[in-house]
């Protein structure tokens, strides 16, 4: 059994109900370090909040414990099954959620983001399309956000041109890809083509299941399940698939948009509730949206679609979509989608930070200013970018707070006079210039004089916003003796 197959008989404990005890008691128990672990316990620990995986314990990994590593494996099993598409090179993981909402643990496998291609697109289009989504990519505080895949839908629906299409792309990318058609001959045709390629089959539904579940079996490919706006049907159809041996299941359960959106989001609810709350095996897959559905709207401009596809996506990523397929490339589309994402997905136990240190902009001499601020991402790529668009020469000292923000530090007691003294010893500050003045952040001007005491540096308290901080400079640098 492996972690993404539904337990059979048992009602499996959420990940919060899981104690440190309860997965110590399996491990083998000799403290023997080789996971950098002080001891099982603590490894155990860690296990519990997610920080390690059961394969980080080598001696689990051997022979002699394999049934035990298969009962960690049970125990520590998502409630929303892991699926992944592509190749052992690129692939994209969905699922492997263990609660409803992210603030219970956190979520994991952002959903990746998918943009259909068709098979009557001429050669030229369709590897300008390729290339189009292979280049996407957007630079958001210090993190790249890019797409995920490519959905080849068939719209000849013969499996001769589904083919062709399916090899031109694959020949020009190695991304993940999703097999679109409900036929069952020119899905075929197409994974006959990428046979290693491991792709999602979409999809299988009441009438061609049988079919679809031995091409799933046949290729070993993920198939989807749909069943639109149907639950029962799902259910059904899922419990007919495992029994044939298919494992790998996503749920498709139809996105409809205008007054089919609030169904939509019932049956997205619905499903994950089923899962994570009650248990329910039939359910514990990943889902799948498809605010692509939009553009069978008919008579409307297509700003008007790219805006209904763009909010369709943005409710389901927030209402447990695992994967979205989309059809615009327009930034002002995709970019709230992937940024959404981003902070979705992003451990609310961990703020996101930078590493601490000594970042230089331009070209500063021993003169130049040194500025302090804390490594909570934001605020760090904020100040980077207004030190940068004003093309000031400065160091910059970036506090370690743990990811916290300024006014946070300050307020905590993690931004303090004796933090800032071990941050200018730590990165050696001195050595970079022939001055001691420090410019602290403006919402840290309450512990400027405690600072100036400790550090022995001169404190100058610079803007609140630092975007204002070339105009202060222009004032106050260099400093009166
Ligand atoms: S490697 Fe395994 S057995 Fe060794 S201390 Fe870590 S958890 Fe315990």
């Amino acid at each position: 059994m492996t972690p993404s197959q539904p337990l059979q008989g048992k009602k499996k404990k959420g990940i919060r109900e899981i104690s440190p005890i309860d997965v110590y008691k399996l491990l083998p128990g000799t403290n023997c370090g080789e996971c950098h672990e002080s001891n099982c316990m603590a490894f155990a620990t860690r296990i519990v909040n997610g920080e390690l995986v059961i394969g980080d314990c080598p001696p689990l990994l051997s022979e002699e414990n394999a049934r035990t590593y298969k009962e960690l494996a049970v125990l520590l099993a998502p409630m929303v099954s892991v699926v992944t598409i592509g190749s052992d090179a690129h692939h994209i993981t969905l699922g492997g959620k263990y609660v409803l909402q992210r603030h219970e643990f956190t979520y994991h496998n952002p959903s990746p983001v998918v943009i259909d291609v068709h098979d009557l697109m001429s050669e030229a289009e369709l590897l300008d399309r390729v290339r189009q989504i292979e280049q996407f990519s957007y630079n958001y505080i210090g993190r790249k956000l890019v797409l995920d895949g490519i959905a080849i839908r068939s719209t000849s629906h013969d499996p001769d041109i589904f083919k062709k299409a399916v090899k031109n792309v694959a020949r020009n990318s190695d991304y993940p890809l999703v097999l679109c058609s409900f036929e069952p001959a020119v899905l075929e045709a197409g994974i006959s083509e990428i046979p290693d390629r491991h792709p999602l089959l979409y999809a299988a539904n009441h009438e061609n299941w049988k079919i679809m579940a031995d091409l799933s079996l046949a290729y070993n490919a993920p198939l989807a399940v749909y069943a639109p706006n149907d639950l029962p049907l799902m259910r059904s159809l899922v419990k007919t698939l495992l029994q044939c041996g298919v494992n790998d299941l996503v749920l498709d359960p139809g996105t409809f948009t205008e007054n089919g959106l609030p169904d939509t989001i019932n049956n997205f609810s619905l499903i994950r509730t089923q899962a994570c709350r009650n248990n329910d095996e039939l359910f514990g897959f990943p889902l799948l949206g498809s605010p692509i559905s939009v553009w069978a709207g008919g008579e409307i401009s297509d700003d008007v679609l790219k805006w209904r596809e763009s909010v369709t996506a943005s409710m389901l990523l927030s209402r447990y979509a695992d994967m979205l397929i989309m059809h615009s490339l327009d930034g002002w589309v995709l970019l709230p989608q992937l940024i959404w994402r981003f902070n979705l997905y992003t451990d609310p136990r961990k703020p996101v930070s930078v590493e601490g240190g000594v970042k230089i902009f331009g070209s500063p001499g021993r003169d130049s200013p040194v500025l302090i601020t804390t490594n909570y991402a934001l605020t760090y790529f904020t100040v980077e970018s207004d030190i940068k668009s004003a093309n000031i020469d400065c160091f910059l000292v970036v506090a370690d707070t743990g990811g916290i923000s300024v006014e946070s530090a300050v307020a905590g007691r993690i931004f303090t006079a004796d933090s800032i003294a071990l941050s200018l010893k730590q990165y050696d500050v001195q050595s970079f210039v022939n001055h001691k003045t420090l410019i602290l952040p403006g919402l840290a001007a309450r512990i400027s004089g405690e600072t100036e005491d400790t550090t022995g540096w001169k404190i100058l308290v610079g803007p609140k916003d630092s975007s204002r901080l070339s105009p202060y400079l222009r004032e106050h640098w260099p400093p009166e003796s």
